[in-house]
């Protein structure tokens, strides 16, 4: 399905690798992330905000929060945080795989998606190529 609410970023990246014929993209999560936490404050049956902006783009993650509630409940929240983190940027990837002209240009070999995860905490740099069945990134609500 391809994301059409959010029409700025699907520009910018048509125009990356349509135009520019960029070679590599890489999606970066980090450590301590609000977005993260905020996504992952957010209860099951909880009403929605009165935020326009914020609460919309941070549910894009959704996916991904859901993966590690239920996969890793025996966690505390801050490693779960940690891990959707890190699952946050398969979501990404698979939602950058949903444009098509991203998916023409993966499929030719013209252009990589990789994903990576910046921790400022421990001083780590973990990078990961795209594995196409870790998340299932195309359900949006
Ligand atoms: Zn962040």
């Amino acid at each position: 399905m391809l994301q059409k609410r959010h029409s700025g970023v699907g520009a910018a990246v048509e125009y990356a690798v349509v135009h520019l014929k960029v070679e590599n993209i890489l999606v970066i999560g980090h450590s301590c992330c609000g977005g993260i936490k905020g996504l992952m404050s957010i209860e099951d049956d909880a009403a929605p905000t009165q935020s326009d902006f914020i609460e919309n783009w941070v549910k894009i993650g959704a996916p991904a929060r859901n993966k590690i509630k239920e996969e890793h409940q025996d966690l505390s929240y801050d490693d779960q945080c940690n891990k959707c983190e890190k699952e946050a940027v398969n979501v990404s990837l698979g939602n950058l795989l949903s444009y098509p002209f991203v998916r023409a240009a993966v499929v030719k070999n013209t252009l990589a998606l990789r994903g990576a995860h910046y921790n400022f905490v421990k001083g780590t740099f973990d990078l990961w190529e795209l594995d196409f069945k870790t998340t299932p990134a195309f359900a949006f609500s």
